[in-house]
């Protein structure tokens, strides 16, 4: 579908245009059939990547884009899809989905790249080879959505996909049942999310997000050998952590009680930015004081998205 600038200035509503196989169309035409092999075994990845609005409302930045499409590559690589767009091609579809859809407000950007149907000679079944790749990308307003004043997590009975099993380093689809399960325990007991430990006992993540702790004044979080997503907004705490705020930040195994031992506690994601963890289980924290490291990095990270911090504008990359 090809439309002029200002013919679509003039009739596109909010979000109206999806990117699915090599068009951009409605949102209604993005169907997909039901025997897709991604839609049948869980056989896709994905990425979550935010927009946000200058501080000045003036330009909408995605962050980290580059870094989101290279992960993206490299979960799909994972699953055996070779034949994804070059990244240089995906980051401009993912420019141009926003454009032709006219974002101005804080955004969120969704490429799946999925298995999607047996190529010709190849025999059913469960498998990475000899099945066609389909690629969509859709966009959608997205806030703040976590609780400003912190959030209660327990610690999950659920454990987190093993690097043998799923690995969680890829954004695999089927690997978020993982995720789905531990979410719906804590929810249905009363917490907002999970912590889960990995096969070996030790901290892992929660079920979107990475997790930090914070304990004399230093962050701790999880290896990336903890069986966890390899996080970007995680990466960027530990750099802004260490280059704004001159605070030591160590990558090591965190077990179940010291959970209950720690000062203040935080989620990082995509989706749930910086998000204060105010109790684990039974243990309150002290992230919601007003002096916390918590706080000072939740600020930190806001302003940066929102360009307010030059030095950081390298991840920003403006839609224009
Ligand atoms: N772990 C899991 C399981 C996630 O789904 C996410 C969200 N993508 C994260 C961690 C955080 O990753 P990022 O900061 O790259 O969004």
């Amino acid at each position: 579908m090809n439309l002029s600038n200002s013919q679509y200035k003039k009739i596109t509503p909010h979000h109206r245009f999806i990117y699915l196989n090599g068009d951009f169309n409605e949102q209604c035409q993005g169907n997909i059939p039901i025997s897709t092999q991604a839609f049948n075994y869980g056989t896709a990845v994905f990425e979550g990547i935010r927009g946000y609005t200058n501080i000045s409302n003036t330009t909408l930045n995605v962050f980290r884009l580059d870094e989101h499409i290279n992960r993206l590559q490299q979960s799909a690589s994972i699953l055996k899809i070779n034949d994804l767009p070059e990244s240089y091609a995906i980051k401009e579809l993912i420019i141009e989905l926003l454009k032709l859809n006219q974002v101005e407000r804080d955004c969120y950007i969704r490429p799946i790249a999925f298995k999607q149907a047996l190529l010709p000679n190849s025999a059913f079944g469960v498998k990475l080879s000899g099945i066609s790749t389909g690629f969509s990308i859709n966009s959608l307003d997205m806030g703040v959505y976590t609780n400003d004043n912190g959030i209660a997590c327990t610690i999950s009975s659920w454990r987190r996909i093993s690097d043998n099993a799923i690995p969680a380093r890829a954004k695999i689809n089927g690997g978020y049942v993982n995720s789905a399960l531990a979410m719906e325990t804590a929810v249905q007991a009363g917490y907002d999310d999970a912590i889960m430990l990995n096969n070996n006992g030790y901290v892992a993540e929660s079920t979107t997000s990475n997790i930090f702790i914070v304990k004399s004044g230093r962050l701790i979080t999880p290896p990336t050998t903890a069986h966890i997503l390899e996080g970007i907004t995680r990466d960027s705490v530990i750099e802004l952590a260490r280059e704004l705020l001159g605070l030591e930040v160590y990558e090591r195994d965190i077990l179940p009680s010291e959970l209950l031992t720690v000062e203040e506690c935080f989620l990082t994601g995509t989706g749930v930015e910086i998000t204060l963890v105010r109790q684990i289980d039974c243990h309150n924290l002290k992230t919601l004081e007003s002096d916390s490291i918590s706080i000072k990095i939740k600020e930190m990270y806001t302003k940066i998205v929102r360009g307010e911090i030059t030095d950081f504008s390298r991840w920003l990359t403006p839609v224009k």
